[in-house]
Parts: C-alpha cells; structure tokens; sequence
C-alpha cells in the first residue's frame, strides 16, 4: 500500500547491534529507537543477519514496524563501498551462503592486524579486539579500536582510524570482500531492495563515483542513503541530487553504533527531502 505522507514517518534504515560492532543488544536498540520516536526501522549488522529474529520480535512486542536488514561489505576497485539491502526474506539460503562467505575473511584478517600491532608495540590487540566482539565471526575494526582506547593508545575511536586502521598504517590489511554483482544479487534474489549506503565516505573521483554509481543501478540498485549520520549538510544537498539525476529513491539511517561514538542518535536526522521518493514509500 502507498503511505500517503511516508516522507513525515521517522524511518532509521541503518544501525548496529552486538551482532556486528554495535554496543547494544538488537532488543536494546529497538526500546532507543522507539522511544527516540522511531516509526520504521532497520537493524543492519555488517555481514550479518543473526541479529533479525530478535530485532523483529522486540520491534513487533514494541508495536513498531520493522523491516529486515543488513549492510554488505563490498570490494570495488581500490574502494570498501557499502550497500545496505533492506526488506528481504532473511530465511534465503543464498544470502545467508553469500553473508557467511563474505565474513569468512575475518577471523584470519583479525590475527592479521594482531600481529601487524605487535611489529609497532601493541601487544595483545587481537584478544583484545576479541573480547568486545559480541560475535567471534564477526570481529571488525571498531573492536580493535575500543581495545586500543581501552588501553590508552588513542583518545577515541576515530583517532585510532586515522593512525593505525586505514590504508598505510600499521593494523590495516587488505580485505577481498563481495564484489557489487554478488552483494546486489543476494539482496534481490531475497526479494531485498539494495540501498548504497553513505556515498560521502567514498574515496571516489567524480568520473569513478558516476562510474560506480551506473554500475550500481545497472546491476538493479534501487536507492541511496542521502539522510545519514555519516553525511553533512551539504552531502545532503549533494547526494539528494544525485539521487534525482539518476532516479534512485533515498534512505535515510542513523548509522548508530554505540552511545559515546556515535554523533547521530537513532532517529535523531532530518527529514528526507521532498524532491526525492523515500524508499520506504510502499512498505507501510
Ligand atoms: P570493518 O568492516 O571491520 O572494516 O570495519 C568498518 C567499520 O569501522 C565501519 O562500519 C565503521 O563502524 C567503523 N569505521 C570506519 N572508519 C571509521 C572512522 N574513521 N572512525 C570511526 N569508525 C570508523
Ligand atoms: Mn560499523
Ligand atoms: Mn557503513
Ligand atoms: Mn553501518
């Protein structure tokens, strides 16, 4: 059914729990989010959807509406791009064979960066990336690092980013994710729509990003994230024309991970702009 006024409901369509490199329990976020004024949400772990039997079960007993999620981790060129896939079947074996083989990296990556610390002096980073991955399967560099704040070794998350978790620092290795067809694939054979999340934090020139961007629609890519936590005001303007030049719908998420790093609160984000179509609009 078509919503009359889908733009004025509260939708947050990105978000993470304890099943990826989020701090609260799935459970946890849908009580923050609902009582944020949240009126459609989306839990979307990375690589992950063990988290959406209880995010749909404790948004059902809250009365709030819920669509599946999830936020895949894509190799494309020299970029990590990250493509949401919202409203699937998450009982689809092929998405779920697809998640399981695009995290099966991480285990070998975290010792990887463990070893890689050791060389410049920080022992014990893998164990303790570790024992704040609420999911072994799923330890991300958001573990490594709260353990290198933890000790001391950077003042918060994202000075820990910029000096050893990026390309040509110390922790990084190369990562083979999925490639864009595969990630897309899954989510549309699930009956999923795949969003492109955040497209601000792309290391992309303009002639790649239009590149990316055609390949994304052309491989049945439906929408971008334009209302995010990830982007400011003038990304706003930006990707809400790109959207507009390329026919995508828009999403709009919080991107919340945790309460003290997170800037954006769930829920807490303007409103979708009126030019664009939401692509929630026929989900409520
Ligand atoms: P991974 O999938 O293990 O490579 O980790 C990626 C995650 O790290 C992202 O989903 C963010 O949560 C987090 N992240 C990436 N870059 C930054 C940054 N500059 N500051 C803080 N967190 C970041
Ligand atoms: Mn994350
Ligand atoms: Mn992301
Ligand atoms: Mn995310």
């Amino acid at each position: 059914m078509h919503y009359p006024n889908a733009h004025a409901v509260n939708a947050d369509l990105h978000c993470h729990s304890t099943v990826s490199d989020g701090t609260l329990s799935p459970t946890e976020i849908a009580t923050r989010a609902f009582e944020n004024g949240v009126e459609l949400w989306s839990l979307t772990d990375h690589d992950e959807i063990g988290g959406q039997e209880e995010a749909a079960s404790a948004a059902k007993a809250l009365g709030l509406a819920y669509v599946t999620g999830v936020e895949i981790s894509v190799s494309w060129a020299s970029e990590t791009l990250h493509i949401v896939g919202l409203n699937f079947d998450p009982d689809d074996a092929a998405l779920e064979a697809g998640l399981q083989q695009t995290r099966s990296g991480r285990a070998r990556r975290a010792e990887q960066m463990g070893e890689q610390l050791r060389k410049v002096g920080i022992e014990g980073a893998f164990e303790g990336a570790l024992s704040y991955a609420g999911n072994p399967n799923l330890v991300s560099r958001t573990h490594f690092a709260r353990f290198l704040v933890e000790r001391g070794i950077c003042s918060d998350v994202r000075d820990v980013f910029s000096n050893y978790l990026i390309a040509g620092k110390p922790g990084f290795v190369e990562m083979q994710w999925a490639t864009l067809a595969e990630a897309i694939g899954w989510i549309r054979a699930a009956g999923g729509v795949a969003v492109l999340a955040h497209p601000g934090r792309y290391r992309l020139s303009a002639l790649e990003a239009d590149v990316m961007v055609e390949e994304f629609m052309r491989l049945g890519g439906r929408a971008v994230e334009v209302i995010t936590g990830s982007h400011n005001a003038s990304q706003y303007r930006k990707y809400t024309a790109l959207a507009q030049e390329f026919g995508l719908m828009g999403s709009r998420g919080s991107d919340f991970h945790s309460l003290g790093e997170s800037h954006t609160d769930l829920g807490a984000l303007p409103p979708l702009p009126d030019a664009l179509t939401p692509v929630w609009h026929d989900w409520l």
